[in-house]
């Protein structure tokens, strides 16, 4: 009578080797203690996701902070969803945020001893484990047609009972291994699977590093291992790649946790140690009160490229994340200053369970705060590469003067508290536009907010006053005071406290006066400081500025 070995080599005559050649091919790493190898293993389907982002910045930080290794593993075992050029343009995308792999696959090729980094070329290494899971009678080849899986599945539903291929609707299980080689030998196509001992009826526990313990029913469906294509299911690529790339934490999306107890079963059964899971909660977003799943068609931001497209800085995306990953980041930034990611100690222990929800006005404000901190030495090259792309308008700027635009994006920049104005690139061309006089023309056409109060013929006087009389080319104390002088002598109270006891004796306080300035030069009541931008545009178009204002 034929045996489960005769089995596994009419199946796998190709396979010599066995999996304790693998476990010497792919030796245990020597890390320091408490170093974590981790990974992030996209499949190659589409965009970039910011969830994706959001677990590969995870897998890439508890590495980082441990001392261990981050890897990338190309999960392309579904051919059919597989977009070509996805890949690489992931890995670029990522690169731009800095999350580079320690090891694994690169569009140019392979890097790091446990490879190959991609599934669809690791089919040899998953034969040897499923030949000698036939071996053990552990795994057995399955015949059913596709109708005749469908017919299950409709009878199953139908009689009300749980669908799947499983127990007593498991049909090639009962098959005798001369069976088996009968079929295999007539040419009968056949995929392989796995022959589970579990018991739907009975939980099993596994400790998530996020959730704590989770109990769940146990697996008892004889998965599908390797398919008719000859690649594995995603289930048994992870077990096998999981344990030769020598994971240490699987950092996966929650959608994860209900397949868990078929991995389980799989390293249990193959002797092998499961690394630990960290499930990771999905991205929410808040829709007219509700909360829902950041949507891939409702959603821009659920798309990395979106959010780099309108200009945020990829810093200040990894700090939001950051923020949503664990609650007490945003008072350790307070308390230490800084938005240093990879200075803040991350734990799994403080992540929200309930999904992490996605706040834009959250990102505005981490995105503002970190910009504000980037030196304009590092900021105008990041701005001018992002505007070469994106913003043809700030672009033409840029390249008109880019020592004077270097200027401008340094206003009150560099500094202990800087301004916090921007929180996207693409926010700094409308807010500079009154820089650049053909833009300045057409503010000024369109009208100057100046409070009704001044006439045509105040602001004239004023205007001129200032042009000629405030003091260029000094300190911004020295200025100020000149421009004190000026106002004072053209009816303004210099301190606010005699403004505010005798208001109707004067034209208004000092801060009406450089209002007054600053309307005139820019266009806006709301501007940087007013002295930079003074110094900036120069004496010879301010006094312009403020004469053509003036006599308008
Ligand atoms: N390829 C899987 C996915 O994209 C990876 C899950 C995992 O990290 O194990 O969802």
């Amino acid at each position: 009578m034929a045996t489960n070995e005769d089995l596994a080599n009419l199946l796998f005559p190709e396979v010599t080797e066995t999996i304790d050649d693998l476990e010497k091919r792919f030796p245990e790493r020597h890390l320091p203690e408490g170093a974590q190898v981790t990974r992030f293993a996209p499949s190659p389907t589409g965009f970039l996701h910011t969830g994706s982002l959001f677990t590969a910045f995870i897998a890439r930080t508890v590495a980082k902070q441990s001392g261990g290794v981050y890897f990338f593993r190309l999960e392309d075992t579904d051919t059919k969803r597989t977009i070509a050029g996805s890949a690489d343009d992931l890995i670029g995308q990522l690169a731009q945020f800095g999350i580079v792999a320690d090891e694994g696959y690169f569009p140019d090729g392979d890097k790091g001893a446990y490879g190959p980094y991609q599934q669809s070329k690791r089919a040899s290494i998953y034969k040897v484990v499923i030949k000698e899971l036939i071996k053990q009678g552990k795994a057995y080849p399955d015949f059913m047609t596709a109708e005749e899986l469908a017919a299950l599945r409709k009878f199953q539903e139908e009689n009300k009972i749980l669908p799947g291929y499983y127990g007593p609707y498991a049909r090639d299980r009962r098959l005798t291994v001369n069976e088996a080689i009968e079929k295999i030998k007539a040419g009968t196509p056949w995929v392989i699977r796995y022959r589970s001992q579990g018991d739907h009826d009975k939980k099993i526990k596994f400790t998530d590093r996020i959730r704590g313990t989770i109990e769940i029913a146990d697996n008892d469906v004889d998965i599908v291992i390797l398919k008719g294509d000859g690649l594995p299911t995603y289930h048994f690529a992870h077990v096998v790649d999981d344990h030769f790339m020598r994971t240490t934490i699987v950092t996966r999306g929650e959608e994860w946790i209900p397949s868990t107890p078929i991995h389980l079963q799989l390293f249990r059964d193959l002797g092998w140690k499961a690394p630990k899971y960290a499930h990771l909660p999905v991205i929410m977003k808040l829709d007219h009160g509700n909360k829902r799943k950041l949507s891939k068609r409702k959603d821009p931001e659920a798309a990395v490229s979106y959010l780099l497209k309108i200009g945020y800085p990829p810093q200040a995306i990894l700090v939001y994340l950051m923020s949503i990953a664990n609650s007490n980041f945003e008072e350790w930034t307070l308390s230490n200053h800084s938005f240093d990611v990879d200075k803040f100690p991350f734990s799994f222990s403080k992540m929200s369970l309930d999904g992490a929800l996605f706040d834009e006005g959250k990102l505005n404000w981490f995105s503002k705060e970190t910009m504000a901190l980037i030196p304009t030495k590092d900021l105008v090259p990041e701005v001018t590469k992002w505007a070469k792309e994106n913003d043809a308008a700030l672009m033409a700027k840029i390249e008109a003067d880019p020592a004077y635009f270097s200027r401008i994006l340094g206003i009150e920049r560099d500094r202990p508290n800087p301004r916090k104005d921007y929180a996207r690139y693409q926010d700094i061309e409308p807010a500079i536009r009154f820089f650049y006089e053909e833009d300045y023309a057409k503010i000024v056409a369109n009208g100057l907010p100046f409070n009704p109060r001044y006439s045509a013929s105040f602001l004239e006087k004023f205007l001129g006053d200032m042009a000629e009389k405030m003091r260029y080319g000094v300190s911004e104390s020295e200025w100020w005071n000149s421009v004190k002088e000026v106002a004072s002598q053209d009816g303004f109270a210099v301190s606010n406290k005699d403004y505010k006891a005798n208001p109707s004796a004067y034209q208004g306080s000092v801060s009406d006066a450089a209002e007054l300035i600053r309307i005139a030069l820019t266009g806006s009541k709301d501007s940087p400081n007013l002295h930079e931008i003074i110094e900036i545009l120069g004496e010879k178009r301010v006094k312009e500025r403020l004469h053509a204002v003036a006599n308008h």
